[in-house]
């Protein structure tokens, strides 16, 4: 039987991103993942989008991964929160947190590529792509997985196993961690526009009475949106055509970037908030969306997940160094106290937000714009939120100071 120190299971961009902390760093490392990366989308106008907070950027950066990343990332100057039909907005500004930028939104497609090349680079680990991981048992000393390669069944052993495995994480149900989950009643429309005005990188997040919508730069002078409906219209909004779609979409967002002139294809996903109620136990760590999967109004999920790698190798590496095994409770506690801060925090803001900004009755409305008056008004309140938006909230591992493992 084959032995690791870490197997991760899925090579998300989570996982990957994990993949990238560990190698070099002396460790046996192997990686299951069920879905090859060549099959994985081409680049087009549909590109989908993800905003990077800028704490997220520098653990990119002290990854080797930025440069790579910076081709294609369309950097975020100020933040534009609006409420439909409703007084009061705020700003967030990149020259009020003096940094060149607030964050950066690059395509999803380009993380994981050059993620993708990451993982697949020989003499790095063993890649065990495409199969399934379909059992998972511990004993004392250590962790056996039964993995499916077509139809082939081999057994594998790790002092550590990350379920990096996303928010349907099979990890977690077959191990009976407890999950809360909430599920919005809404689905995400993903689609990117071009509007007749440059968005001279401005995001814009709104609130209608049907729910947020964010629309974020990027490049190409395109944006890329994502407009949360009620479950219920998602078929009606996904079958509009062209012009149906940019008029409904107009009338929600108003004309501050002119008029909405062209729109791509359409993809619905549906929203729900699962949160595992554990993250650490005896030889396993949950990382990314299989410990947290989040409403995206916020941009933060992948955000949240990169910060958990940068802790989790942290922790791994000094355990490492210490002559200490990784896969020890004790090292792992480390991991799952250092994260439950950062977690609450953003799963609170990110739930509070999709939560309050859809309640339908007109005096939230009147509440939701006194908020945003004083939000913009009170510095400090204003600052929490810059702070948390940005991926700031509370102690920096090594890598995201800039500092190498
Ligand atoms: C509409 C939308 C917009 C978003 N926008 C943003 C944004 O702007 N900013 C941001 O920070 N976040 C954003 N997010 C969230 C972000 O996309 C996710 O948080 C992130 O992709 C999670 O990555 P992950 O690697 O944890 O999980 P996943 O991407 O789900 O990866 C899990 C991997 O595990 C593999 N796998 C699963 N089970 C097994 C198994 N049994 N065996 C082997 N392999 C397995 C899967 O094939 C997959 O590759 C958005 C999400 C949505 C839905």
């Amino acid at each position: 039987m084959k032995s690791y120190d870490v197997l991760i299971v899925g090579g998300g961009m989570v996982g990957a991103s994990l993949v990238q902390a560990l190698a070099g760093q002396g460790l046996r490392l192997a990686v299951i993942e069920a879905v090859p990366f060549e099959t994985r989308s081409e680049p087009g106008y549909d590109d989908r989008a993800i905003a990077l907070a800028h704490g997220t950027q520098k653990i990119f950066r002290g990854l080797g991964l930025w440069d790579a990343l910076s081709v294609e990332a369309t950097p975020i100057h100020r933040i534009h929160v609006s409420d439909r039909g409703h007084y009061g907005f705020t700003r967030m500004d990149r020259s009020e947190e003096g940094l060149p930028a607030l964050g950066y939104v690059v395509p999803a497609r380009l993380i994981t590529r050059v993620l993708g090349q990451v993982i697949q680079e020989p003499g790095t680990l063993d890649l065990y792509c495409p199969a399934v991981l379909s059992e998972l048992t511990f004993d004392d000393n250590g962790a056996t997985a039964r993995v499916s390669i077509g139809s082939v069944e081999q057994e594998i052993a790790a002092r550590l196993v990350v379920a990096a495995d996303g928010a349907g994480s099979a990890i977690r149900d077959q191990l009976g961690i407890p999950v809360k989950i909430h599920d919005y009643g809404q689905v995400a429309v993903v689609t990117n526009i071009t509007p007749q005005l440059p968005h001279n990188n401005i995001a814009y997040e709104r609130f209608t009475e049907t729910g947020p919508l964010a629309i974020l730069p990027m490049s190409g002078q395109r944006c890329a949106v994502v407009w949360t409906v009620e479950a219920g219209d998602s078929d009606a909004v996904t079958a509009l055509s062209d012009t149906e779609f940019l008029a409904r979409l107009q009338d929600r967002f108003g004309y501050r970037l002119g008029r909405l002139e062209q729109v791509g294809r359409r993809q619905a996903w549906p929203l729900r908030l699962i949160k595992a109620q554990e993250s650490v136990r005896p030889r396993l760590a949950l990382v990314g969306n299989a410990a947290h999967t989040l409403h995206p109004i916020a941009g933060q999920g992948l955000n949240l997940g990169v910060r958990d790698v940068a802790v989790l190798a942290e922790v791994i590496v000094d355990a490492v160094r210490a002559d200490r095994d990784p896969g020890d409770l004790a090292v792992l506690s480390r991991y799952g106290s250092w994260r439950q801060g950062d977690h609450r925090r953003v799963t609170a803001f990110t739930d509070g937000m999709a939560r309050m900004f859809t309640l339908p009755l007109p005096a939230f409305g009147a509440v939701r714009s006194a908020g945003m008056v004083a939000l913009d008004l009170l510095p400090p309140a204003k600052r929490l939120l810059t702070r948390l938006t940005m991926g700031r909230g509370g102690p920096v591992p090594r890598l995201a100071r800039g500092l190498p493992l």
